[in-house]
C-alpha cells in the first residue's frame, strides 16, 4: 500500500541495517547466522538487541567491505522508495584492523556515492567512548560537513550515560558550527530529553519518553523540534509494551513533530513500507498524516535550506 510513497529516513543505523547474505558471504560460512543478526519481536531487553550488531561490525574493518555495504544498504532504499536518508553510524567502531576513522568515513562515502539515493551521514559519539575519540568525531563531522557528513549524535547506553556528561562536547560541536540530534528518552526518562534540549540538539532520537511530562511537549511543540521514531524497535527493546501503546499518535496529535524511521532496517528485519502499514493497522494513520510527517522531515532534516526546497519539490511530484 505504500512502497510507492516516497519517503525521507532520518533515523537509520548502518551497522543495524547490514544484509544477512552480505555478511555470510564475508564470513565465508554455510551456517544460518541470521539470528545472530535479527532481533526477535520481543527482546529480553536492550542488551539482547544490541548483541545482533557485532557479527556486521565483525565485517565492517575493511574499505571494500565498508564500501560494499554503504552501496547495498542504498541500493535497499531505493527499493523501498525512500528519497533521501540521513543514516548513521559510529566510525570508531570500524577501525579495528587499522583504519583511521577519516578513511572509514571515506569508505563509506564512496559506497553511497554508487548508489541512486541522496544520502547524508550522521557520525555518532558513543556513550561510555572517551572524550578525545568523541571529541575527534565532531572534528571529523567539521572536515566532511556538507560533503557526505551533515550531523552529529550521541548513541549507546542512555540508561549508564546520562546525556549532561557530555555537555563540553555538544558545547565544542555548537562552537563549532556542526549541529547535532541525540538519542534521548528511548531508554531513559524524560529528563534525559529536557537535558538534550538545554544541550541545544535539533531533532531527538527516539524521545518518546516526553510523553510523561506537558511542561516539555509544549517545549518540543514551540521549538519544532522533531522526534525521530522508531517504533517497531521500540517494542523489540520493552520500551512501549505494544504496538498498540505506542505514543506516537500521541505525540502527533499533541502536537509534537513526529517522523516515523526503521532505526535498523535487519536488526528489527522491516523495512519503512513495512512501519508505514504498521501505522495505517495499529492507528489507522492516512497518506495526509504521512504526507505531513515527511514534509515536517524535510523541514528538520539538517539539510541546506536550498536543498530542503529542492527535496520538497521532488517529494511533491512523486506523490
Ligand atoms: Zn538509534
Amino acid at each position: 500500500m505504500f512502497e510507492k510513497f516516497p519517503k525521507i529516513e532520518l533515523h537509520l543505523h548502518l551497522d543495524g541495517s547490514v544484509r544477512v547474505e552480505t555478511v555470510t558471504e564475508l564470513l565465508h560460512t554455510n551456517d544460518d547466522i541470521s539470528s545472530f543478526m535479527i532481533a526477535p519481536s520481543r527482546c529480553k531487553n536492550l542488551d539482547e538487541y544490541l548483541t545482533k550488531f557485532q557479527m556486521p561490525i565483525d565485517v565492517m574493518q575493511t574499505s571494500s567491505n565498508l564500501e560494499r555495504i554503504a552501496f547495498e544498504l542504498a541500493e535497499d532504499l531505493e527499493k523501498d522508495n525512500v528519497i533521501y536518508a540521513e543514516v548513521r553510524f559510529a566510525p570508531m567502531f570500524h577501525t579495528k584492523k587499522g583504519l583511521s576513522m577519516k578513511k572509514v568515513i571515506q569508505d563509506v562515502l564512496r559506497g553511497f556515492h554508487r548508489g541512486n539515493v541522496h544520502i547524508n551521514l550522521i557520525l555518532c559519539m558513543m556513550r561510555g567512548e572517551d572524550f578525545s575519540t568523541n571529541k575527534e568525531v565532531i572534528d571529523l563531522a567539521c572536515q566532511f560537513y556538507h560533503s557526505g557528513v551533515c550531523a552529529v549524535d550521541l548513541a549507546g547506553s542512555e540508561a549508564k550515560y546520562p546525556v549532561m556528561l557530555y555537555k563540553d562536547l555538544f558545547s565544542y560541536a555548537k562552537e563549532k558550527g556542526i549541529p547535532f540530534t541525540i538519542h534521548a528518552g528511548e531508554a531513559a526518562s524524560y529528563s534525559s530529553v529536557r537535558n538534550a534540549l538545554q544541550l541545544g540538539a535539533s531533532r531527538i532520537g527516539h524521545g518518546i519518553h516526553a510523553i510523561e511530562d506537558d511542561s516539555l511537549i509544549r517545549d518540543l511543540c514551540e521549538k519544532k523540534i522533531l522526534l525521530e521514531v522508531c517504533p517497531t524497535s521500540n517494542v523489540q527493546t520493552h520500551v512501549v509494551s505494544s504496538y498498540e501503546e505506542h505514543p506516537i499518535s500521541l505525540l502527533s496529535h499533541l502536537g509534537v513533530l513526529v517522523h516515523v524511521n526503521t532505526d535498523n532496517r535487519t536488526v528489527s528485519n522491516i523495512t519503512l513500507t513495512d512501519e508505514y502499514e504498521k501505522l495505517f493497522k495499529a492507528f489507522s494513520f492516512t497518506k495526509e498524516d504521512f504526507i505531513k510527517m515527511n514534509k515536517d522531515a524535510i523541514a528538520c532534516s539538517f539539510l541546506s535550506l536550498e536543498e530542503k526546497q529542492k527535496l520538497y519539490t521532488s517529494f511533491l511530484s512523486q506523490l
